[in-house]
Formats: C-alpha cells, structure tokens, sequence
C-alpha cells in the first residue's frame, strides 16, 4: 500500500464514478481489501472506497434476485433469500469462502471480479446463469458465460464499477448441489463442483455442471450436461457425465495433486454431485 497518495470514500454511486473516471487508471476500487492488501495493480495511486455507496444486501427484482456488489460473503451466507433458493446452494457455497474473519471482508463483487483459481463463488453463480452488472463509462450487463470468458480484468475497463450480480430465480422445481475440495477446511480449493438441474415431473429439462480451481477461470460442462438433460437419469448416466467432465479438462499445475488425481478427483466429485442434486 506503500504507492497509495489518495483514499476516497464516496457516499453516492455517481460520486465513485466520476473519481474512477477522473483518475481514469490510477483509481482503484477498494471493496474488502483482501486482495488488495496483497496487491495493488501497477500505476494506481487512489483508493476509491465503495462502502459507503448503498451496495449492500439482496434485492428482488421480480424475476431475479440481485445481490449488490459490497454484499460480504457472511452477509450472504445469512441471508433467507440465499438459504432458500436453489436449496440453500448460495449460502452453502459462501460458508466455504475461506475462514470467519475473511468472510467478513470479502465481499461478492470483489471475489467475482478478482476471480483467482480457487475462488468458490464464481463456479456458483455460472452454473446459476448470473449476469454482472456494470456500471461506467460504458453502462452493461454481461452474463457471467461471457464475463469469465477470459479474466475480468481484461474485459473491466479502468471507470467501471461492478455494483450487483443477478441470479434468475428458479422456475419450476429446481435440486442443486456444491462441493468444495481442499486438504482442510480453510485450505484454497483443489476443485469445486456446482450441479444445479432443473426438472419437470422427474425428468432434468435443464442441467447445469460447472467446475472451479482446475483451469485460471471457472467453466462450465456442456458434454456433462448433455448426458443429464431429457431424462430421468440413471445412475449409469451419472457416472458417463462424470467420465466425460474428466475427460475434457487439462487440468492447471497444482502443487498440491498431480493432474491425473485432479482428473479422479472430478470423476468422483461430478458423480456424487449429480447424485446429490438428482436422488
Ligand atoms: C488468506 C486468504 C484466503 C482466501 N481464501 C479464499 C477461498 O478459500 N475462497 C475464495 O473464494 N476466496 C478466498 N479468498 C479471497 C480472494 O482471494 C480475494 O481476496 C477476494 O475475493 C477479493 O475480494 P475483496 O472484496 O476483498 O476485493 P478487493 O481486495 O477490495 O478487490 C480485489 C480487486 O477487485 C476489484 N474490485 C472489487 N470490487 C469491485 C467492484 N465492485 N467493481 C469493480 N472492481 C472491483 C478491485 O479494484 C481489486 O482490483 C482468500 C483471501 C485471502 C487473503
């Protein structure tokens, strides 16, 4: 933190937006610092603090729930809203942030956008069909298909602002479940697993696999979801979806497995995933 000459903490979104837009490159925004305390990205010399600009907490937009950026991930943990929907699947996937005090300060926008290979929240919310929603110079909305595409850093340019991740609100009767793989409880993940699958009667009309901390950004498994979607699945269906789920990835170097455990890993984990989310 040694560079920073300037911390601002606006009151107003319009107030963060035009200093970011003012100190267009040497502005950064500071939302829980957890990253940035680490950090700072080259040639910044401003904190815009964006605590104080109404970002908190969970609204329901009708068809979808928007969750604001400066929302802590132990504020959405607690949330009714994220222990309901989807089978309580938000709240489950936010306990596995990290530990207590850092679920404290990591908020959701900082941890969509920062997105490392191990973060636990963007898998969720790309098998959710969450959409980002930024506000700068160039005001829009981007599914998070596109948004992980490549890192955000690079489609973010230097006035935009995050201010809330929207999740569709499930239609119909809808059985999801998550895991998080690691050496301990606090340790970084080694995979996680997000299934959400949306059924009429018991057939799956919609299914949705998405891995996380095996490649830099999280992706999602249409080979899987394919096995899955127009049927009542079989335990035999789940264990191809698996196969295939571990077929397609080259899984990243990781220090801590090597990538033919990681390939077993996600044989393992998709199976009993579908299985959760399907029995
Ligand atoms: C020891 C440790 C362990 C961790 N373990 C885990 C873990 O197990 N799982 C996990 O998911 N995460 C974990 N994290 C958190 C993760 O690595 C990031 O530090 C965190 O997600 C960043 O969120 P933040 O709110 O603190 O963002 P900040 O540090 O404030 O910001 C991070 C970056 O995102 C930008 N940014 C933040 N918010 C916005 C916004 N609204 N709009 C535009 N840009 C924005 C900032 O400008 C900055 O470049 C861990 C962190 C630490 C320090």
């Amino acid at each position: 933190m040694g560079r920073i000459q300037h911390y601002e903490r606006p009151q107003k979104l319009d107030e963060a937006l035009r200093i970011l837009a003012e100190r267009k490159g040497k502005a950064c925004v500071l939302a829980g610092g957890t990253s940035l305390a680490l950090r700072l990205p080259p040639g910044v010399d401003t904190l815009v603090d964006i605590s104080r600009i109404g970002l908190t907490g969970l609204e329901d937009r009708g068809d979808s729930l928007a969750i604001r950026a400066c929302t802590t991930v132990a504020q959405l943990a607690a949330m009714p809203q994220s222990r309901q929907l989807y089978g309580g699947l938000l709240a489950r996937a936010a306990l596995c942030v990290a530990s207590t005090p850092l679920r404290n300060q990591i908020t959701v926008g900082g941890n969509l956008v920062q997105v490392m290979p191990w973060s636990d929240l963007p898998g969720v919310m790309l098998a959710l069909d969450g959409q980002i929603v930024i506000q700068g110079p160039s005001p829009r909305i981007v599914p998070l298909r596109d948004f992980y595409a490549a890192h955000p850093r690079n489609s973010l340019s230097a006035g935009d602002l995050v201010t809330e991740v929207r999740i569709p609100k499930p239609v119909g009767r809808v059985q999801s479940s998550f895991v998080k793989v690691g050496k301990t409880a606090f340790d970084y993940a080694g995979l996680t697993v997000t299934v959400v699958a949306w059924l009429s009667g018991n057939e799956v009309r919609k299914c949705s696999v998405a891995l996380g901390a095996v490649r830099p950004l999280p992706v999602r498994i249409p080979q899987a979801e394919e096995e899955i979607v127009g049927r009542i699945p079989t335990r035999d269906d789940m264990i191809r979806a698996a196969a295939r789920a571990a077929g397609v990835l080259e899984p990243s170097l990781d220090f801590r497995y090597s990538k033919d455990y990681r390939r077993q890993l996600i044989k393992v984990w998709v199976k009993r995933c579908l299985h959760e989310a399907l029995a």
